[in-house]
């Protein structure tokens, strides 16, 4: 557990307080009830797909800047605190390869707890709307639409944008977790499976 000493809020020294099963620190300034359960970030990243010829590619970005640069991943980053995930991989993608795309469905993803942190990495699949892709010049050095065979021969290719690769390309679009419209607005989204075709499993 990361230990910090001043409350983020007020500015008391935190002090250490039962709550939940476990100790943990706290505020002791009642009034403002600061509890620390640790650091916790959500990530994102976006599989977009587009057809050519008959060959399927998904975009890739090359990283221009360490940790790993060098190596190709999907483009994706951060949600900021006020920002809802769906707008924050697509604000990614714009950024990091200049390609539009509108957000289809949650395809997958990883949960780890990594050294103080813990971070929940969403893989979505996003439809392609437009633009040719292009780097940053500054966190991207290359971006480009590469199919499985082509990625074959790429060093370093990132082993958790394969797997969301793959998870997109053999599955349904829309048959992963989308956005219910009917309970969400522009701060709080539900996000659900919706059978694409339910004679599927109705028979
Ligand atoms: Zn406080």
């Amino acid at each position: 557990m990361p230990r910090i000493s001043y409350c983020p809020r007020c500015a008391t020294q935190l002090v250490v307080r039962h709550d939940g099963g476990r100790d943990r620190q706290a505020c002791p300034d009642r009034d403002c009830g600061f509890v620390f359960f640790g650091d916790f970030s959500i990530g994102c990243a976006g599989v977009v797909l587009r057809e050519d010829g008959g060959v399927t590619r998904a975009l890739l970005i090359q990283r221009g800047q360490p940790p790993y640069a060098g190596s190709w991943q999907l483009p994706g980053g951060y949600a900021e605190h006020d920002e809802l995930l769906t707008t924050a991989v697509e604000r990614e993608v714009r950024e990091e390869a200049a390609v539009e795309a509108r957000f289809r469905d949650v395809v997958g993803f990883r949960h780890m707890i990594v050294g103080p942190s813990t971070n929940i990495y969403v893989v979505c699949r996003l439809d392609y709307v437009s633009g040719e892709p292009a780097s940053d010049g500054d966190e991207t050095a290359a971006a480009g639409f590469y199919s499985f065979d082509e990625m074959e021969s790429m060093e370093g290719v990132q082993g958790i944008s394969r797997w969301g690769i793959r998870h997109a390309l053999e599955s349904h679009p829309g048959s992963g977790l989308s956005v219910d419209d009917n309970g969400s607005d522009n701060r709080w989204q539900m996000f659900g499976l919706t059978d694409v075709d339910p004679r599927h499993w109705r028979g």
